[in-house]
């Protein structure tokens, strides 16, 4: 899977999909990422590519002309059209559903915004989907860029060395992931529970479930809406619930 960032800020990006998993994969060739610098698409020789809103308000806007410079361009190297991603706080909210569906493109074109944004005719012209990764305002959109690659990439296949490890994890069901422990035993008088000890696959499975119920009923009640409960699930909410 290829991505293609639209930035001004090209190290941030290339800074951080070069460390950990994603480097890994990008090593073995099973992701490819590409940073476009939209300054390069300039057409001043300044090199300027914001400017003020119409209008009048606080801050710049980057113009058009660069950035569909560069949506072309890179459309052109590669001959395809794929997907655009606008990350923006007006986008719809970035969750896992969305990571899982965007994994199975095959090139992505991402587009950061800075200042107070870019000229909505981007919008209109070149971009295929709005993106958000939370009600709150960055400075840039490199950060939400590289929270959606990382978040898409480990559902690419390949990039996980354990494929098992993407499919248990928070959100899969709705439900968030039980909790983890490792060695030792017992760490500053507090032990491991005894039952993850105790190698019987179907008490640890059990005692999994109820907890990823439990922690689902206490941070995200509001997804728990959305989970197929079974009697017994229900059973243990219920006892979780009156005490
Ligand atoms: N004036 C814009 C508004 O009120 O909607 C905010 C601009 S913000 C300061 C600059 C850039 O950061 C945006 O163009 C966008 O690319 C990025 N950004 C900020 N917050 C974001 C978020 N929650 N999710 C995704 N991108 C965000």
């Amino acid at each position: 899977m290829d991505y293609y960032v639209m930035t001004l800020f090209p190290e941030m990006i290339d800074t951080c999909l070069s460390t950990s998993i994603t480097g890994r994969a990008a090593k073995k060739g099973i992701l490819g990422f590409h940073t476009v610098n939209i300054r390069d698409y300039a057409t001043n020789k300044h090199g300027h590519v914001d400017d003020y809103p119409y209008g009048g308000g606080a801050g710049m806007v980057i113009q058009a002309e660069p950035i569909h410079l560069a949506c072309e361009d890179i459309k052109k190297n590669i001959g395809n059209s794929p997907r655009v991603i606008y990350l923006t706080p007006q986008g719809r909210v970035f969750d896992q559903n969305m990571a899982k569906e965007l994994a199975k493109e095959e090139e992505l074109i991402l587009l950061c915004g800075h200042y107070e944004g870019i000229d909505e005719r981007i919008i209109e012209m070149d971009v295929t989907d709005c993106i958000s990764i939370g009600d709150y305002v960055l400075t840039g959109g490199e950060l939400a860029a590289l929270v959606v690659i990382d978040a898409v990439s480990r559902m690419v296949p390949g990039v996980l060395s354990n494929s098992e490890s993407g499919m248990n994890e928070s959100f899969e069901d709705n439900l968030l992931e039980y909790p983890q422990y490792t060695r030792p035993v017992e760490y500053q008088g507090l032990r491991v529970p005894d039952i993850l000890l105790s190698g019987h696959h179907a008490n640890v499975t059990e005692w999994r479930r109820k907890q990823s119920l439990l922690r689902t009923a206490q941070y995200r009640p509001d997804l728990l809406e959305k989970v197929k409960l079974t009697k017994k699930d229900m059973d243990y909410l219920k006892d979780f619930l009156c005490n």
